[in-house]
């Protein structure tokens, strides 16, 4: 007889906790960008959110913002979007 698998729902626990480098899943930050777990060596903290370096861009113009960023209502701008953000087109 047929019998479809049962789908579990990815967001229900798990026993155990599966460990990265000894480190436990739930302590390895998530990055706000593209919800992976980050293992990079440098850890980007904005906006209480933890990003990849690579993972921080600004919102408008995608620019990668590493070394210095703006936010405004959730996002991250560069300089220059952030700033010019106050006119409309
Ligand atoms: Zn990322
Ligand atoms: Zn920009």
């Amino acid at each position: 007889m047929m019998q479809s698998a049962a789908v579990l729902p990815t967001e229900s626990p798990v026993k155990g906790v599966p460990e990265i480098l000894g480190v436990p899943m739930q302590q390895i930050p998530q990055c706000a960008g593209c919800s992976q777990h980050i293992l990079d060596k440098f850890i980007l903290k904005v906006l209480d959110r933890h990003w990849h370096s690579k993972c921080l861009k600004c919102a408008d113009c995608q620019a990668l913002l590493a070394d210095k960023c703006f936010s405004r209502a959730g996002n991250v701008y560069c300089k220059e979007d952030f700033f010019k953000g106050d006119f409309c087109c």
